[in-house]
């Protein structure tokens, strides 16, 4: 897996900051990415079993957790279920190339990425940054109230230019910036980085975020799977870069536990519909509304 050593972007990104919980009960894998962590400026904890590891999660409250799948009490998919009860923490999870199946089941009860082994600590390295890096752009305007869309990192290419179809709302209380879209009765608050459905808040994970917001504002502009895998790995959208079949299935994981979420059918959607070979849109307007 030598695409991240060739990805142009390549170098460390000195200034990534927060906090990671290193999950990993093999000795020598955890020193190194934790060693590698730290030295990128990042608050690091680490834990040798699962247990310890959600401990660890709940008390140090992290921006990211990168995951072990086989761990000596519980396994990486527990974690990860236990963990999405109380956080939102970015899910690195490492694998086993042979155990593809386990990673698709992680990223279905919430993970939101994997790296598999052996990889270089670079490479986990460049996937933790590109992590902490997506959602800034929607995330630290926070404070200065009422962030427009706009400040989605970009998704470049033609795809971008056509008006959204879903409608900006107001923020509260605000004149100006619209803070956030709605569709079919489904607000997201960018700002806060919220979902509702109707009056019903849902809990999404900041990857499901991400895609739901990249896909509401395409409207019904067509994201292909991989132009949306791409996208996720902060890489450039239409010049290309190998996408990898698991990467693919990972987008489409992601959607399905999004439509889970939202109470939303891939036959009838209401907001994610599946075009067929190519990727998603947001489905049509309902009359009703
Ligand atoms: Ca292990």
């Amino acid at each position: 897996m030598l695409r991240w050593a060739e990805h142009k972007r390549w170098g460390l990104d000195v200034g990534a900051s927060g906090v990671a919980v290193v999950i990993e009960d093999d000795d020598d894998i955890r020193e190194v990415v934790h060693a590698v962590l730290e030295a990128s400026g990042l608050e690091v904890y680490a834990a040798g079993n699962g247990v310890d590891g959600v401990d660890a999660v709940r008390l140090h409250n992290p921006d990211v957790i990168t995951l072990d799948l086989g761990l000596p009490d519980i396994d990486g998919i527990e974690v990860t279920r236990r963990v999405r009860e109380f956080s939102d923490a970015y899910i690195v999870m490492l694998t086993a190339r042979a155990r593809e199946v386990d990673t698709l089941q992680g990223l279905a009860v919430g993970a939101d990425d994997f790296v598999t082994k052996p990889f270089r600590p670079r490479e986990l390295l460049a996937r933790v940054e590109t992590l902490l890096r997506r959602p800034r752009g929607s995330t630290l305007l926070n404070g200065s109230g009422g962030t427009t869309t706009a400040e989605l990192p970009p998704a470049g290419g033609a795809l971008s230019l056509n008006a959204p179809t879903a409608s900006p709302v107001k923020a509260s209380g605000q004149a100006a910036e619209p803070s956030g879209l709605e569709h079919n009765g489904l607000y997201l608050d960018v700002a806060t980085r919220t979902t509702r459905v109707g009056t019903e808040e849902v809990q999404l994970t900041r990857t499901e975020f991400d895609l739901l917001q990249a896909l509401m504002e395409a409207g019904r502009v067509v994201r292909s799977t991989t132009g949306l895998a791409r996208w996720l790995h902060a890489r450039e959208y239409e010049t290309g870069g190998y996408v990898s079949e698991s990467e693919e299935r990972a987008i489409q994981v992601h959607i399905a536990n999004l439509r889970r979420k939202l109470g939303d059918s891939a036959q009838s959607p209401r907001w994610v519909e599946t075009v067929r070979g190519v990727g998603y849109r947001l489905a049509a307007k309902s009359s009703e509304n």
